[in-house]
């Protein structure tokens, strides 16, 4: 059999390759047959790297030939380009790191090489991973593929739309505030922000350095637990990484929902929600009660609606100190004046673009003297009451569900020229990077021809448990069978 990767999932792609219907280097071979189809129409990747993948795929079919295949072995998969690889350009969708090759591997790209992955590229993203629709990367827009002229989602946008139009298996993403789940929901596929802690973020270029983590974006939620066990886990070069036992992931997968209890929490269904939507999520959550689970609909979380203002003033704060280190002197683009003062300020003024100097404005606002106490302090100790209720509700539900999104993906240029819309894009995903706890976005119906997903939330460290009630839903449904049209 010559498969095509139409619709493959990493466990199906495995199950060919250890059947030796197919070598690894065919299927690399026909995803970058389909990316020179659809990527002139797409535009996800920053960075093909094809000669790299072919190398790395030979030298997985002869790892497979020696019976030392990982679930993840010789399977393509697409890198934010937030996170470092040796080698090979990271950009971070910003003409200050336009030219940056990073000379070592960031721990999940480590840890996928050691499974034998195969690296095709690096997706496109909002510059910096501050965003909401990928419109913010310096070099172009991604395109959605359910609909062209409509955004991904972002700030993982090339992520999540080149795992919707199989262009690639799974990839991999970054989330601060909703850059994983958002692009998921918006793209019709499965994406994963682990609790904070679960998996490094060494090598992540960072952010906000108290919310960013990794996960993957994946076709299925089997292919998600299979891909959260390869990058978890605990390592010493992130001080904020947690030595928590790592459990199998896939082995919560049984389609069983008896005896867990679920909440809804009213605020968020907030006011402007697109009606579709809420509709969608009430359906799905329905659905899981069909399926055994217990669920309480009317859940107060009453300090969410604090959780924007939270965020734009701690993440760009964080921000803000974490971006002064591109001056221009040790890395990345560098503008030559005739002093030290000029060339730093030209190199910033040149290197970022609008929204990441809005960030830094922000950010350096709230922090400086005079106005630390009443905007940054005062956003910490909110910050603590979310995570406080976010913990009372967790004594009385295993998981929490909402919808992922308030509306479906937005048209391209509607909302870049007004940030506080752009920002209104999250209020359901902040709250969650702000508590640290872990979230699913899964597929969860549409409206005419677009996505909505449906939000998952847990415990600290109960990845497994989102993962199951994920994969029960799944199992009942049709939605992610559905691909776009492309
Ligand atoms: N859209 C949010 C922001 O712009 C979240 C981004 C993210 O999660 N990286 O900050």
């Amino acid at each position: 059999m010559k498969a095509s990767p139409d619709h493959l999932t990493i466990h199906e792609a495995h199950r060919l390759l250890q059947s030796k219907q197919l070598s690894s280097v065919e299927l690399t071979k026909s995803y970058l047959e389909r990316i020179s189809q659809v990527e002139p129409r797409v535009r996800a990747f920053i960075t093909l790297t094809d000669e790299l993948a072919l190398e790395q795929a030979r030298k997985a079919d002869e790892r497979i030939a020696s019976g030392e295949a990982t679930p993840l072995t010789g399977i393509p998969v697409l890198i934010k380009d937030v996170i470092c690889t040796r080698g090979v350009r990271t950009t971070c969708a910003s003409r200050i790191l336009e030219n940056f090759v990073p000379i070592y591997d960031a721990t999940v790209v480590e840890r996928l090489k050691k499974c034998g992955a195969v690296l095709i590229g690096k997706a496109n993203m909002d510059e910096f991973a501050m965003g909401s629709s990928t419109e913010n990367s310096a070099f172009f827009v991604t395109h959605n593929p359910w609909d062209l002229s409509r955004v991904p989602g972002g700030s993982s946008g090339g992520s999540a739309a080149a795992v919707a139009a199989d262009e690639v298996p799974y990839a991999l993403g970054s989330d601060t505030g909703g850059s994983i789940r958002q692009p998921a929901g918006f793209c019709s596929v499965v994406g994963l922000k682990p609790t904070y802690g679960r998996v490094s973020r060494y090598g992540l270029v960072a952010f906000a350095s108290s919310l960013d983590q990794i996960g993957p974006l994946t076709q299925d939620v089997t292919d998600c637990a299979l891909v959260l066990n390869a990058i978890a886990g605990y390592d010493d070069r992130d001080s904020t990484s947690v030595p928590h036992p790592l459990p199998d992931y896939t082995q919560s997968l049984v389609g069983d929902l008896r005896g867990l209890r679920l909440g809804v929490p009213k605020e968020y269904f907030v006011e402007g929600m697109q009606a579709e939507v809420a509709t969608a999520i009430k359906a799905a959550i329905a659905k899981l009660e069909e399926l055994g689970a217990e669920v309480e609909w009317e859940v107060s979380l009453p300090h969410t609606p604090y959780a924007l203002a939270v965020y734009y003033i701690i993440a760009p704060s964080e921000a803000s100190a974490n971006l002064a280190r591109y001056d221009g002197v040790k890395y990345g683009f560098s503008y030559q004046a005739d002093n030290m003062w000029e060339s730093m300020e030209k190199t910033r003024q040149y290197g970022f673009g609008a929204e990441v100097k809005r960030r830094i404005m922000l950010g350096t606002y709230a922090l400086s003297a005079g106005y630390y106490e009443a905007w940054y302090l005062k956003a910490q100790k909110v910050r603590t009451l979310i995570r406080w209720e976010f913990a009372q509700a967790f004594e009385r539900f295993d998981a929490l569900i909402t919808p992922t999104s308030p509306t479906v993906p937005f048209k391209i240029g509607e909302r870049v020229d007004d940030p506080l819309q752009m920002y209104l894009s999250d209020v359901c995903t902040l709250p969650i990077n702000i508590a640290g706890v872990p979230a699913i976005s899964i597929p969860a119906g549409f409206a005419g021809s677009l996505p909505i997903g449906m939000q998952i939330i847990g415990k600290p460290f109960s990845e497994e448990t989102i993962l199951k009630i994920a994969y029960a839903y799944e199992q009942a449904t049709e939605w992610h069978k559905r691909r776009p049209n492309i």
